[in-house]
């Protein structure tokens, strides 16, 4: 018989909490964000925002434990070539990146997780690639235990969501999370929008709506939670 309480945040609870939901689910939810500009109608944290809103509403669905976020990325907009903006972003090495994921695998390894899903809320390269590669290492270091290393466009359809920085994909998700943090008035409405200029990549941000971003939401839980189950029935 499964408990009643299937999932939590991991740093919220007490241990016979954290033991009671483990016992049943155990699930470990790694959001792993950035602090970096958004262009200005998005808040600096949105990757930390979309992959906290998006693991807690996986693991409601699912159960297990969600960790509190890592907002610290490489590889961000404030290098990209042949863009300018140095502000409002701190980023930190790939060596560093690569260190900090090794040593939360190995931790919730030892604490007895079967299944960690590290979902990287940033995309940028190769930052996403290196936590793709220490959980494929870890998969063959521990072979009981899946290491799940995912972008949240790894299983939306191309039609609802692809990789983007700050377009209509991310802005949409942002304002269905946190409506009070997006400000579209900060974009202009007599020019196109660009990646030099808004720090924008993708489609037009400029008609990003609360709706798309519920579509694209829930697109994530059912087809992750879809890929869990199967996960589940393996390692569990
Ligand atoms: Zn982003």
């Amino acid at each position: 018989m499964k408990g009643e309480i299937k999932w939590g945040y991991f740093d919220k609870m007490r241990p016979t909490q954290i033991e009671g939901i483990k016992k049943d689910y155990p699930i470990a939810y790694l959001p792993w964000g950035a602090i970096e500009y958004h262009g200005s109608h998005n808040p600096t944290g949105l990757d930390t925002h979309k992959a906290v809103h998006l693991c807690s509403l996986l693991a409601k669905e699912v159960g297990g434990l969600v960790f509190p976020p890592i907002s610290l990325a490489a590889n961000l907009i404030k290098s990209y070539p042949g863009v300018d903006f140095p502000n409002h972003s701190i980023e930190f090495s790939e060596k560093l990146i690569q260190l900090i994921c090794e040593e939360y695998f190995e931790q919730l390894a030892e604490q007895n997780f079967k299944i960690i899903v590290l979902l990287s809320g940033h995309a940028g390269e190769p930052h996403l690639q290196i936590l793709r590669d220490v959980a494929s290492q870890f998969n063959k270091k521990y072979p009981e235990i899946c290491f799940w290393t995912l972008a949240e466009f790894d299983v939306i359809p191309d039609h609802l969501l692809v990789a983007n920085h700050s377009a209509l994909g991310e802005t949409s998700l942002q304002l269905y999370f946190e409506p009070e943090t997006v400000d579209l008035d900060c974009l202009p409405k007599d020019r196109a929008i660009t990646l030099e200029i808004d720090a924008v990549s993708g489609e037009d941000p400029r008609s990003s709506t609360m709706e798309l971003g519920e579509k694209i939401a829930n697109s994530f839980v059912e087809n992750a939670s879809g890929k869990l189950d199967d996960l589940i029935k393996k390692y569990i």
